[in-house]
C-alpha cells in the first residue's frame, strides 16, 4: 500500500466514536481530583486521538472507598452466584452488541489491526466474561472428613477489594482476564489499564453499569503506572493485587505489598518463550506458517510470542528459507485499520525505538539478518516495523535473552535432543514454549523437560478459556488467568467448624 492510501484509510471510524475519557468510579464518570488530562496518540499516525484523564493517589483513594463500602454492604458480595451470573451474562452480551465501536476503539488506541480485534480480541473479551458467569453456580464447597463429633466446611469467599493493573497489548482482553474471576467470585475492583490504551476498558465499564453491576464494583482508573499503579500497588486497603506486566515492574508489587499491607500479589509477567522444531518435526509447510504467528501476531507485542526459534541444524536452512518468503509475502505491514494489514504499529514511537535497538545489538553481536530489520512506512508518522528474522544466533545474544516485545525472530540452531532442552530452558523466563516432532515419545519427553506454564505440541497455543495460563520462573508469581484456577486468586479459603458434641436431648 502506498503511503498516501495509509493516510487516507488510517483515521476512518474516528468521527463515528465518541471516546470515554474519564475515570470510572462509584457508577459515573468523572474527571481527575486535579482535573488533569494526558494525550493519548493513535500509534498509526503518532497524532493526538483524545484526551484521557490523569489520574493520581487521591483518585485511587477515591476508588478504592468506593469499591470497600460496596464490598462491605453486599449489594454484589452478598448475591447469590446465580444473581451475578445473570449480571455478568448481560455485561458479556453488551461487549458483544458493541463490538464493532469496541473493536475500531481498541484498534484507534492501540495500533492492533482491525481484523485481529474483531475476530479475536473483543469476541474473546466477552467470551471471558462469559465463561467465568458461567461457572461460578456449579461450583460447590468441601464438607471434611471429620466424624460425628464436627462438621467442617471449607468454603471460598470473595477476597474482597481487588486492585488490577494492566497492560497495553491486549487492553480489553487483559481486562477480561482479571475482571472475569475476580467479578464473578464477588470481589470489588479498581483497575488500572495501561496509559497508552485506556479507551476500551472505559468503554466496557460503563457497559458493565449498563448491564446492572452496582456502582462501586468496577472503577476504572487511568493515569501513569509509577502513580495510580503505585496507589494501587501500596494501598492499605486493597487486599489482592493482580498485575500483568513486565517483570522488571512486577517486582515491585512485592516490595508494596511487603511495604503496606501484605496485600496477595499475583503477577503475569513477560516472557522469552522457545519454539523447537526437532528433526522428524512435521512438513516445513505446515509448520512454518505457525511458526511465524507465534512470532509476528499482534506485532510481537505478545507475552507469550516464540521468540526464540531454536532448529535441529538439519532443517534449519529449509525452514529459514520458507520462513523468509512467508515473512515478506504473508505479513503484509500497514494501516491496522485496512482489512488486509497483519502488522499493524508499533504502540509507540519510544517502544519502536527500543526495538530497533535490539535490532541493532543483534547486528553487532554477529548474529545474520536475513528479513525485516528496518522502519517502514514512515512518511505516515506511525511506529511501523518490517517483520525481522535474525538466522544463526546463539542464546547468549542480547537477541536471544531479553524480551524485545516486537516483530523479531532470533534462530538458533541445535545438534542433540539434549542440546535443544538446554538451550530452550536457559533462559530466566518460562512463559510459554513448543515443540514441534512427529515422535509421540519425543513429544512427550520434550513437553515434560521444558520448563513453561504452557507447553504446545505441533503447535503454538495459549490453550483455551478452559486451561490455566502462567508462567515459571520469572513470568509469574502465582498468577494464573483463565480456567477455573484463576478464581482462587481472588478468593479466601475458610474453614467453618461446627463442633457436634454435648446438648442431647
Ligand atoms: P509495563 O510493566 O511497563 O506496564 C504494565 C502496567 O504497569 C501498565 O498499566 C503500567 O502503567 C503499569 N506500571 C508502570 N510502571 C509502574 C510502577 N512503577 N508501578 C506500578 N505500575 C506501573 O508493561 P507493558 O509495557 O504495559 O506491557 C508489556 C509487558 O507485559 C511485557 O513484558 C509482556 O510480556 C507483559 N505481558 C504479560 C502477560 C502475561 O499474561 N504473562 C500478558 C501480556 C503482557
Amino acid at each position: 500500500m502506498e503511503v498516501r492510501d495509509v493516510a487516507r484509510t488510517m483515521t476512518r471510524g474516528a468521527d463515528a466514536i465518541q471516546f470515554r475519557t474519564s475515570a470510572w468510579i462509584d457508577g459515573a464518570f468523572v474527571a481527575a481530583q486535579d482535573g488533569r488530562t494526558y494525550t493519548s496518540e493513535n500509534p498509526a499516525t503518532g497524532a493526538p486521538l483524545v484526551e484521557v484523564a490523569l489520574c493520581g493517589a487521591a483518585d485511587v483513594d477515591r476508588a478504592v472507598a468506593a469499591a470497600r463500602r460496596s464490598f462491605e454492604t453486599g449489594v454484589w458480595s452478598d448475591l447469590s452466584p446465580s444473581e451475578r451470573k445473570r449480571t455478568l451474562l448481560r455485561f458479556a452480551d453488551l461487549i458483544d452488541a458493541n463490538r464493532e465501536e469496541l473493536a475500531i476503539t481498541e484498534t484507534l488506541d492501540s495500533g492492533k489491526p482491525i481484523v485481529d480485534v474483531r475476530a479475536l480480541d473483543i469476541p474473546d473479551t466477552a467470551a471471558t466474561i462469559r465463561w467465568h458467569a458461567e461457572a461460578i453456580d456449579k461450583l460447590y464447597g468441601q464438607v471434611a472428613p471429620t466424624g460425628p463429633s464436627a462438621v467442617a466446611m471449607i468454603v471460598r469467599e470473595p477476597a474482597g477489594v481487588v486492585g488490577a493493573v494492566i497492560p497495553w497489548n491486549y487492553p480489553a482482553l487483559m481486562a477480561a482476564w482479571k475482571l472475569g474471576p475476580a467479578l464473578a467470585t464477588g470481589n470489588s475492583v479498581v483497575i488500572k489499564p495501561a496509559g497508552q490504551t485506556a479507551l476500551s476498558l472505559l468503554r466496557m465499564a460503563e457497559l458493565a453499569g449498563e448491564a446492572g453491576l452496582p456502582p462501586g464494583v468496577l472503577n476504572v482508573v487511568p493515569g501513569p503506572g509509577e502513580v495510580v499503579g503505585a496507589a494501587i500497588a501500596r494501598h492499605p486497603d486493597i487486599d489482592v493485587v493482580a498485575f500483568t506486566g513486565s517483570t522488571e515492574i512486577g517486582r515491585r508489587f512485592l516490595h508494596h505489598s511487603a511495604d503496606s499491607n501484605l496485600k496477595r500479589v499475583v503477577l503475569e509477567l513477560g516472557g522469552k518463550s522457545p519454539q523447537v522444531v526437532m528433526a522428524d518435526a512435521p512438513p516445513l509447510d505446515q509448520i512454518a506458517p505457525k511458526i511465524l504467528d507465534a512470532i509476528f501476531w499482534n506485532m510481537g507485542e505478545n507475552c507469550s510470542a516464540g521468540s526464540r526459534l531454536i532448529v535441529h541444524r538439519s532443517r534449519q536452512a529449509e525452514l529459514v528459507e520458507r520462513l523468509v518468503a512467508a515473512a515478506t509475502e504473508d505479513w503484509r505491514v500497514g494501516d491496522p485499520m485496512d482489512d488486509e494489514t497483519r502488522i499493524g504499529p508499533l504502540v509507540t514511537r519510544g517502544h519502536l525505538e527500543r526495538v530497533l535497538g535490539y535490532i541493532e545489538a543483534g547486528r553487532q553481536d554477529g548474529a545474520r539478518l536475513v528479513a525485516g530489520g528496518r522502519r517502514v512506512l514512515e512518511g505516515t508518522g506511525g511506529h511501523y516495523l518490517a517483520p525481522t528474522i535474525f538466522d544463526d544466533a546463539t542464546n547468549q545474544m542480547r537477541i536471544a535473552r531479553e524480551e524485545i516485545f516486537g516483530p523479531v525472530l532470533t534462530v538458533i540452531p541445535f545438534d542433540t535432543e539434549a542440546e535443544a532442552i538446554a538451550i530452550a530452558n536457559d533462559t530466566p523466563y518460562g512463559l510459554a514454549a513448543s515443540v514441534y516432532t512427529e515422535n509421540l515419545r519425543v513429544a512427550h519427553r520434550m513437553a515434560r523437560a521444558l520448563r513453561a506454564g504452557t507447553v504446545g505440541v505441533n503447535a503454538y497455543s495459549e490453550g483455551d478459556l478452559s486451561t490455566p495460563f502462567g508462567g515459571y520462573k520469572q513470568s509469574g508469581f502465582g498468577g494464573h488467568d483463565k480456567s477455573i484456577h484463576a478464581h482462587d486468586q481472588y478468593t479466601e479459603l475458610k474453614t467453618i467448624w461446627i463442633d457436634m458434641t454435648g446438648h442431647e436431648s
